[in-house]
């Protein structure tokens, strides 16, 4: 962005052009919107591109429920430029390439300072309010002056949007900032959960549910910590090809087991269970086959899917007792201020193979075609350009 288009709207409401979701499994209508100013520990930053992750596609059906709000502007994986800043902002200026991350990281509280978890306790449980600090209050409007809500403290299908400074990370703009928006979300949280969580080590064998952005993601995590074995679980054949060239060197497909559960496969295939398993799908019941594919007495299960329609978990007590873990993460237990420009110099050193995860680019004006890709399988990641 020039300086003059900078100073131009600096302090001014900005009009441009969003996707908004006026109506559950309805397509997206890109409609002219007002995005206001930033308040005090907020930024309001120019979406460069953004991307679609499976978690916009399930809130795009949520109907009811608590976390379920129309009109909203969806969207979380994206880059952008900081356009201006509001009080009290520090780190960012205009002109920044910043990405926009759903976790928070006030870098304050009790577990922001402590290397066990990324669970930010100042602003992490909640995911009712629009904004974390500001609660309910909108800086979108529409233009019948009526609120649009915001969605998971991103909202990036949306030319401009405003971002509190808990959920702005500042990276080097050297990084491609296609790839760059692979880190905000999906890819970011695959590795995060094989190195932080998982913290998987050399020689393990690994299954993996669902290869999308985020299991292929997982997969790149575990092949570089020197992962014996790893098994990839899908229904589209189409992923083993990408798969192999993430070091996935087994496949299940779920609809080939015949009579056999998806861990029984996979127990016979690691003679007794897989040290790890990760669920990168969101259904409840392939959580479960996850925790029973693992090896008793030592295995542990990562869950990283969003269960599509919020069901519970169930777990046999005893199968509890043989010394299995399971938990699941957010974010994949990255601190995004901390471990994200990790990531950005690991894919600048060449470290981190993200070869083929965006499989489609569209225009903004093409965004429902992003959904039918994502939701029918067709696509990994489908980058969408603000100003193509
Ligand atoms: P995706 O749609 O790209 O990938 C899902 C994969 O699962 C696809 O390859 C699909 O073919 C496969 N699949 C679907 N149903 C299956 C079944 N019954 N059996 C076997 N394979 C099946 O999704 P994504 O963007 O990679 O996201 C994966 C999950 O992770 C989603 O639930 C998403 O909401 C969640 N997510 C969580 C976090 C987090 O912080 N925990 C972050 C990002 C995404
Ligand atoms: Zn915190
Ligand atoms: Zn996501």
């Amino acid at each position: 962005m020039d300086k003059a288009s900078i100073s131009s709207t600096e302090g001014k409401p900005i009009r441009c052009k969003a996707a908004i979701l006026r109506k559950a499994g309805e397509p997206l209508v890109i409609e002219e919107i007002q995005v206001d100013p930033p308040q005090a520990y907020e930024v309001r930053i120019k979406i460069l591109c953004t991307s679609l992750c499976h978690t916009d596609v399930t809130f795009s059906k949520l109907e009811s429920g608590p976390l379920a709000r129309f009109p909203r502007i969806l969207g979380h994986e994206a880059v952008g430029v900081v356009e201006s800043i509001g009080e009290n902002v520090d780190g960012f200026k205009q002109g920044d390439v910043v990405l926009p991350v759903f976790h928070p990281q006030c870098e304050e509280c009790k577990e922001c300072k402590s290397p066990k978890s990324n669970w930010c306790t100042r602003y992490t449980n909640d995911f009712l309010s629009n904004t974390r600090r500001y609660g309910m209050t909108s800086r979108f409007k529409d233009s019948f002056g009526k609120d649009i809500h915001h969605f998971i403290f991103v909202s990036s299908f949306t030319e401009y949007t405003v971002v509190d400074i808990a959920h702005l990370v500042k990276i080097s703009p050297e990084i491609p900032v296609d790839i760059a928006a692979l880190l905000s979300c999906g890819v970011a949280t695959g590795i995060g959960a094989a190195w932080k969580v998982a913290d998987v080590e050399e020689g393990s064998t690994v299954a993996i549910f669902g290869l999308g952005a985020v299991g292929l993601a997982v997969a790149e995590g575990v092949r570089l910590r020197g992962a014996a074995k790893i098994i990839g679980v899908d229904l589209n054949p189409a992923k083993f090809e990408i798969g192999k060239r993430y070091g996935i060197t087994d496949f299940v497909n779920p609809a080939l087991c015949g009579e056999k559960k998806i861990s029984e496969v996979i127990r016979e295939m690691t003679g007794g269970g897989a040290d790890y398993s990760f669920e990168c799908i969101g259904l409840a019941s392939l959580m479960e086959e996850a925790f029973n594919s693992t090896r008793p007495g030592s295995g542990k299960t990562v869950i990283l899917g969003m269960e599509q329609k919020a069901l519970p978990v169930s777990l046999g007590s005893y199968d509890l007792l043989r010394g299995r873990t399971i938990c699941g993460t957010l974010f994949g237990g990255l601190k995004p201020k901390l471990d994200i420009p990790i990531l950005v110099d690991r894919y600048l050193k060449k470290e981190l193979n993200l070869d083929g995860l965006i499989t489609h680019e569209l225009s903004f004006e093409e965004i429902n075609k992003a959904f039918d890709l994502l939701a029918e399988g067709n696509s990994i990641r489908c980058i969408i350009w603000m100003d193509k």
